[in-house]
């Protein structure tokens, strides 16, 4: 079903009540960086080829400036003196109902809130924040997707995203635990859960509960190899939070101080976020803004943590055991909006043989496409597909079999992306690559 056929529901018919509660989300989100991003475009054009939608589909909407536009007509009419006079004159436009439409298409349709185009821009325009408030302004009027929507509600009320119960979270870790002891044949090798006062909580990204169990099994090998004092939580232990996608501060805020909960009854030390870039920078950048306080504790990303250990010595690592020619693609969240850069590089440079940037990479990479929540969103698969040719050739370019990242998001696009384009990679997890190359030695 193609997503315009959905502004005939209800849901999407705008009302007088909708506007108001819209306009005054744009009120309140409107600081000064969001009213420097909404006033300095000067319509140069430079973002247009920092898009991966751009340079995978080069038409009109898929430039970067298209799509703040769409907020910038509303927030000229309202707040601009010569737009209230002469609409016409600067484009300025009412919020009404084929606004709403155009803003549901570019907010949420084909923008990833990857920030590629911000590093590109020399007015300092930041689209990717324009993007996020629109999203807010459509939350608030209860417009967000369907995909989107249901997977901050079950994490709201089950307590992550995808409604995985207590007792079916413990038999999956305890099994990888089994399966964990049998490999490495040491049955010292464990998964603690809810030990108080431990150095280190762990979240996960419910995928791996439900379909990735190896991924649990492969970072408990890591912290058993590293001799980590570590614990999982059963109170809170979802390292996503797709309000942040959804735009809604709300939910996002909700999110996070769930997790702070968790992390303080048990009075762990560390906050250590899964192999999940939109996870990490929620927690890491975005949650204190939202909860309006600091952390007590630190929170760092798993990818990092790695990288200490091997740093420190305590992970002992054979790259001959990982022979093939490794690719790494950087999730736009970790990367580009967190700093983590040199990280996975120096742990890929430890754990395999041949390691091979793709161009460009770090902060510059292309998005693989599936970021901004755009996989819960499946009525707009089929841009998200097409968006992904730019990463497609950046891949194929390195004539690598195994394209590795750290992100959940990034490793189901990239799967969809392999599949599409025929790309003869296998897609791992950083996590994975390192527990392989592990020698494990008894404790
Ligand atoms: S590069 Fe910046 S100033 Fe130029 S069109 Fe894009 S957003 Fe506007
Ligand atoms: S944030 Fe990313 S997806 Fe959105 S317009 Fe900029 S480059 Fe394109």
């Amino acid at each position: 079903m193609m997503f315009r056929d959905k502004f005939t529901d209800e849901r999407y018919k705008l009302t007088d009540e909708k506007k108001a509660v819209a306009l005054d989300v744009l009120r309140q989100r409107l600081n000064r960086q969001l009213q420097a991003s909404l006033e300095a475009c000067v319509r140069c054009g430079i973002c247009a080829d920092s898009c991966h939608y751009y340079v995978s589909n080069p038409k009109p909407e898929h430039v970067p400036a298209y799509r703040a536009e769409q907020l910038r007509k509303v927030y000229r009419k309202l707040y601009d003196g010569t737009s209230r006079a002469i609409p016409a004159w600067t484009g300025a436009a009412d919020l009404d109902q084929e606004m709403v439409e155009a803003l549901v298409m570019t907010a949420y349709g084909s923008c990833t809130m990857c920030g590629r185009c911000v590093l590109n821009c020399p007015m300092g325009v930041d689209t990717r924040f324009i993007v996020r408030a629109a999203r807010g302004m459509l939350a608030a009027m209860d417009m967000t997707p369907e995909g989107l929507k249901a997977t901050v509600n079950v994490h709201l009320e089950v307590g992550n995203n995808m409604g995985v119960g207590e007792e079916d979270y413990l038999e999956t870790v305890k099994w990888m635990e089994e399966e964990l002891q049998k490999e490495v044949e040491d049955t010292s090798a464990i998964i603690p859960i809810n030990k108080k006062h431990a150095r280190v909580i762990y979240t996960f990204n419910p995928r791996e509960v439900k379909y990735f169990p190896y991924l649990i099994q492969a970072a408990a090998k890591i912290y058993n190899a590293a001799g980590e004092d570590w614990t999982l939580s059963t109170e809170s232990w979802d390292a996503t939070n797709y309000g942040l996608f959804s735009g809604d501060d709300v939910a996002s805020r909700k999110i996070a101080a769930n997790l702070e909960a968790a992390v303080n009854h048990l009075g762990a030390q560390t906050l250590v976020m899964a192999e999940c870039g939109h996870g990490y920078r929620s927690q890491r950048w975005e949650a204190e803004n939202w909860l309006g306080h600091s952390y007590p504790f630190p929170v760092v990303s798993f990818v990092e943590l790695q990288a200490q250990y091997i740093r420190q010595g305590r992970l002992k690592l054979d790259p001959a055991r990982n022979t093939k020619r490794v690719t790494y693609h950087d999730p736009c969240n970790q990367a580009r909006s967190g700093g983590i850069i040199e990280e996975p590089r120096y742990i890929l440079r430890h754990s395999v043989m041949d390691f091979v940037d793709m161009e460009p990479h770090g902060a510059e990479n292309y998005c693989c496409g599936g970021g901004g929540g755009m996989l819960s969103m499946t009525e707009f698969a089929a841009e998200r597909k097409a968006a992904g040719k730019a990463k497609a050739d950046q891949v194929r370019a390195t004539g690598a079999e195994i394209l590795a990242t750290s992100c959940h998001n990034c490793l189901d696009q990239l799967d969809e992306v392999k599949r599409h384009y025929k790309l003869k990679v296998k897609v791992q997890n950083l996590s994975e690559l390192v527990a392989n190359a592990i020698i494990w030695e008894k404790r």
